[in-house]
């Protein structure tokens, strides 16, 4: 059965023992400097927003049809039976398709290494596949961040919307967003709050892709795909270069 992972933001004290254990499993440093950090990088892979007295966290989705294992090109990413999406460190070739891609902006690139590798939550794919729960979720000291079977999960989290209808926005995000992820978010506030996209596609997005591909006469598809990723990774690129606040010329 494919696990997943429920953070509900009404749990959460902002205690941030997720992002230290994160880090240790993930063996990057963590120190007062990287906590106060308010966004994902190569070197903080979730990381707990703060916004007046509420809480929200941010991580790899680990999305059931996951864009970025679509476009990488030698198979770096790929989704697991299991429910995390991994990386392969030793296929990819450094090409950024995964960044461009992803509808999160969640892969981060280690642009001052001299050999650079993209960085993003994988799930803690070698502890899940060794039946253990993933580190944020052992660290959470109330149950905020719980592991556990997806269906289990949404099961409690619609269970908890019932129970509670004022306690949350009546939305569990990510039972349909790009077709549904690993990652399920339950809060007492509006998802855009946090920078969640709200309206993006319910469809799987390399599903969407596939359709429009389908459509074009083959005469004609390898020039308008052509023309048609081109513009819209160009697009992405300065999505993504305008994310990480870097300067035009070292985009990827
Ligand atoms: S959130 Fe982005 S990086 Fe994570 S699995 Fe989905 S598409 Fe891939
Ligand atoms: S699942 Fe693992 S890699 Fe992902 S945020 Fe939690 S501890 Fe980090
Ligand atoms: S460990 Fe749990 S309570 Fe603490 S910040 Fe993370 S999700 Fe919130």
């Amino acid at each position: 059965m494919s696990k997943g992972i429920l953070y509900d933001a009404t749990l959460c004290i902002g205690c941030k023992l997720c992002e230290k254990g994160c880090a240790e499993r993930n063996g990057l440093p963590y120190d007062d400097n990287v906590a106060a950090e308010q966004k994902q990088s190569e070197h903080k892979l979730t990381v707990v927003l703060t916004k007046n007295d509420k809480f929200m966290r941010r991580l790899c989705m680990n999305c059931e049809d996951p864009t970025c294992a679509s476009v990488c090109p030698v198979g770096a990413l790929q989704k697991t039976a299991a429910g995390p999406v991994t990386y392969d460190p030793s296929r990819c070739m450094g090409c950024r398709y995964c960044m461009l891609a992803c509808p999160f902006s969640v892969p981060k690139y280690e642009w001052s290494k001299a050999l650079p590798l993209v960085r993003k939550c994988d799930m803690c794919s070698d502890r899940v596949a060794a039946g253990k729960q993933t580190a944020c979720a052992e660290a959470c000291p109330t149950g905020a961040t719980k592991f556990g079977d997806r269906d289990a999960l949404l099961a409690e989290a619609k269970e908890r919307l019932a129970k509670s209808p004022d306690q949350y926005i009546q939305h569990i995000y990510g039972v349909n967003e790009v077709g549904g992820t690993a990652v399920l978010l339950l809060s007492s506030v509006p998802f855009d709050d946090f920078g969640y996209k709200t309206d993006i596609s319910t469809e799987a997005l390399p599903l969407l892709t596939y359709r429009v591909l389908s459509h074009i006469p083959d005469l004609v598809t390898i020039g308008a795909v052509a023309l048609g990723g081109i513009w819209w990774l160009t697009n992405r690129k300065n999505e993504v270069a305008a994310a990480e606040g870097r300067p035009e010329s070292s985009k990827p």
